[in-house]
């Protein structure tokens, strides 16, 4: 058994970027973007900082062929993008930060509540753009978002929801508390058992957490700043009032991230702040598909709309006062210049 195990995880050849928190790791064959490496090991850091955990574990981060899924010492990834074993990522993605956060978090607890094991992984990472109020709309008004439903499942957990729960969770109580719910809970607890951790964590009964995080509807002054870790990118400056992103998104570019034909194409992240409130139109012109995505840094994670924009389109949204991530993602490695601006409304 050993022999052939072995045997196939020798089949899976990796080259290494050696990182600080992370190592970043991809097959032979396939083109990451410059700024991968640094980028998934700062992140590393960053999620430490954020969840209030004194030093990140090391771990490692693999970008595989869809191929390799399935197979070797990846059998038990079948049928998903990305898996973690251990303190170990994989993904078909080149960048993918969710699995980063469960190797990141095999050191805290090793068997955890799944919710909450989605849940944090999901409010770390940026592909997930729901908020409470898109998921009521989606599902026609039949889900009001209660994650009571989805709080005992052990696979084919509503990652929506338990995201979205967890920010809240973590921004109305803090960081601290969500870890220690997290380092206690354990897989395949029943509810009753759910229900006491969650009393003797947050001395609330759970029914009462869920009830507020339902109703309310408008974010308290006093939430804890929990941002996306694009609010870490560079400050871009406004001319005459208004912001301009005008240059390659190359993926040889420090700065880019992604990869040569991958679904992720290849993106770039700056952040802006606003000072003026009111309304703003958000224009992508690229040679190629593209989208820009754009979300505050600040507020309220689970209630905040988020503005999506694709290549030729332009998107007109009021921006309150406050900083702003702003992305732009292509799905071709672009030579020529792109042009992404934001501009106040007259
Ligand atoms: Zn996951």
């Amino acid at each position: 058994m050993c022999a052939v195990l072995l045997c196939l995880a020798c089949k899976l050849e990796l080259e290494t970027i050696s990182g600080t928190s992370v190592d970043y790791r991809y097959s032979p064959g396939l083109v990451p973007c410059a700024g991968n490496a640094t980028y998934v090991d700062q992140f590393a850091v960053f999620a430490a900082g954020l969840l209030a955990v004194d030093r990140p574990a090391h771990v490692s981060f693999a970008w595989v062929p869809a191929e390799e899924f399935g197979v070797g010492r990846l059998r038990s990834c079948e049928g998903s993008l990305g898996c973690a074993s251990k303190n170990e990522a994989y993904s078909q993605w080149p960048i993918h930060l969710h699995e980063v956060v469960h190797a990141l978090l095999y050191s805290v607890n090793e068997a955890p509540l799944p919710f909450l094991e989605e849940g944090v992984a999901t409010a770390l990472d940026m592909s997930v753009y729901l908020t409470l109020d898109v998921l009521r709309v989606n599902s026609g008004g039949k889900d009001d978002g209660d994650p009571r439903p989805e709080l005992t499942k052990e696979a084919h957990i509503d990652y929506a929801k338990a995201g979205l729960f967890t920010l809240y969770l973590i921004q109305r109580y803090g960081p601290e508390k969500f870890m220690t719910l997290y380092r206690r809970s354990k897989r395949a607890a029943d509810l009753s058992a759910v229900r006491g951790l969650f009393l003797n964590v947050y001395d609330i009964e759970l029914d009462e957490i869920v009830e507020a995080y339902l109703q309310d509807n408008d974010c308290p002054a006093d939430i804890i700043h929990f941002p996306w870790y694009e609010c870490t990118a560079p400050r871009l400056s406004p001319q005459d009032g208004a912001w301009l992103v005008e240059r390659p998104v190359d993926c040889s570019e420090d700065d880019a991230r992604g990869g040569i034909d991958s679904d992720l194409g290849v993106a770039t992240s700056v952040t802006i702040e606003v000072t003026e409130p009111g309304g703003h139109t958000i224009e992508i012109v690229g040679p190629d598909i593209g989208m820009v995505h754009l979300a505050p840094c600040g507020g309220c994670r689970w209630l905040d709309r988020q503005v999506v924009v694709f290549t030729g389109d332009t998107e007109t949204a009021f921006l309150p006062v406050g900083e702003y991530l702003v992305t732009a993602r292509f799905f071709e490695a672009s030579e020529a210049d792109v042009r992404v601006s934001i501009t106040p409304s007259p």
